[in-house]
């Protein structure tokens, strides 16, 4: 058994998270390869070290003196030294990176030194190997990963050490200097390390007990999902609900590692298991629910245009014309509904209806906003019937009207539009029928 384990940002914020961080590792052996996060928030308000150093970054960019701020991140990094007792110092590494800000500020290498000092102290700490993720990661010239190289390269530098922390976030670009992944990257990189080393399980350790079923900002108290498959999250993340970095799920998956939502401050938890497929019976019917405001509504209707062929084509070109791409379009006998993103569309709006009139000559579009989205998401779904009918009895009793219904064949989930003034209530509803009142 060999697990690959990632910690947070606010797992690894002080002395104090280190230390439990350092206790997981050391209460299970197959706890073999660790990634870090930079040190993240201490307490609300505070400042993740990724953000000062992109901060001392932006300051070194227009020719400010960065002494002060480089004192102040050093300063995060020392007071985690000094609360763990250690004998270690990262002075030499200041004075490196201060060199380079003053040289030739580079945005990703300044990001990127929040995981790698982490990583050299954490290794210290445990007394493991440091791998530098720039000599095992690699990306290509387009900037996306070399998935290839990648894996190669650290699965033959991981054979050779049985134990080692390798820092998230970053890689090596293909001219040679540092490159991150966007924000929220360690989640990556636990999975190509995790992928590499054909671990049996991918631990992502963070500040929650795994995914709840519904928002607590809307939802008091939702209950927690043990088990969630690749694709049901997919479908819940696009809607907003985020705990994983969206690209951390394909090199894992692919592999079939599983991998395991965990709590740093609460390690007696199971967590969450995102699995490829499974047959633990859900709980509830629907596994979650979760959604996002403000899209918009195109309706666009031309007399005849169930025996017109090629006019969702054409109306689509007009979108792509425009670099939007669509959410949704549910269609009548002789209507199209197209459903975008409201920020995307609004700045392209009449250059899109423009398009749409020159390309299918329809007889009328009408837009409006203001639309909300709800997934409702369930593998167990396919195997009950009578789930849109509770769903839609619930919006109905809640007094919400439904502005479209999209359902996809493979019965994994039904979306919702809503007002955006109903969308809480709407998640409110949905959640307390199939859960609260939910027997099955
Ligand atoms: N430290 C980086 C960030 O704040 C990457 C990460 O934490 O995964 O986005």
């Amino acid at each position: 058994m060999k697990k690959v384990v990632k910690f947070g940002g606010s797992s690894l914020a002080n002395a104090e998270q280190m230390k439990k961080v350092a206790d997981i590792i050391l209460s299970d052996e197959t706890r073999v390869y660790v990634v870090p996060s930079a040190p993240g928030k201490r307490f609300p308000g505070d400042t993740k070290v990724t953000d000062m150093l992109l901060e001392a970054y932006a300051m070194a960019a227009e020719g400010k003196d960065t002494a002060e701020q480089l004192a102040a991140i050093k300063a995060r990094y020392d007071e985690i030294i000094l609360g763990l007792g250690m004998d270690f110092s990262l002075d030499e590494d200041f004075k490196e990176i201060a060199a380079v800000l003053k040289e030739e500020p580079q945005r990703d290498y300044m990001a990127s030194r929040g995981e790698y000092l982490n990583g050299k102290v954490l290794a210290a700490y445990l007394n493991v190997p440091f791998v530098d993720a720039a000599e095992v990661i690699f990306f290509n010239s387009e900037g996306a990963l070399n998935t290839y190289k990648t894996e190669k390269t650290m699965a033959q530098r991981l054979e050779k050490l049985p134990r080692a922390v390798i820092p998230g976030f970053y890689g090596c670009g293909k001219d040679g200097k540092i490159k991150t992944f966007s924000r929220g990257g360690s989640d990556v990189t636990g999975s190509l390390v995790a992928q590499a080393s054909r671990a049996d399980i991918y631990e992502n350790w963070t500040d929650v007990s795994g995914f709840l079923m519904a928002d607590p900002r809307i939802v008091d108290n939702p209950a927690g999902i043990k088990y969630i498959t690749y694709r049901e999250l997919r479908e819940l993340s696009y809607m907003g609900a985020s705990v994983l970095h969206e690209d951390a799920i394909f090199p894992v998956r692919h592999r079939g590692i599983p991998i395991n939502i965990r709590n740093t401050n609460r390690p007696q938890d199971e967590g969450t298991w995102i699995v490829e497929s499974t047959c633990q019976k859900p709980e509830y019917v629907l596994t979650g629910i979760a959604g996002k405001k403000g899209f918009c509504t195109m309706l666009i209707t031309k007399a005849m245009m169930n025996a017109e062929v090629g006019f969702g084509r054409k109306v689509l070109q007009a979108l792509e014309d425009n670099h939007i791409s669509f959410e949704h379009t549910p269609s009548g006998i002789d209507t199209m509904t197209v459903v975008v993103h409201e920020d995307e569309f609004m700045d392209k709006e009449q250059a899109v209806v423009s398009g749409i009139h020159r390309l299918a000559e329809p007889d009328a579009i009408e837009i409006e906003s203001g639309l909300a989205l709800i997934a409702v998401v369930g593998r167990g779904m396919r195997s009950a019937s009578g789930t849109a009918g509770k769903l839609f009895s619930a919006l109905a009793d809640a007094n919400i009207n439904i502005r479209m219904i999209d359902q996809g064949s493979s019965e994994l989930n039904i979306i919702i539009g809503v007002e955006d003034k109903d969308f809480e209530c709407a998640i409110r509803a949905i959640y307390n029928t199939f859960v609260n009142s939910d027997t099955a």
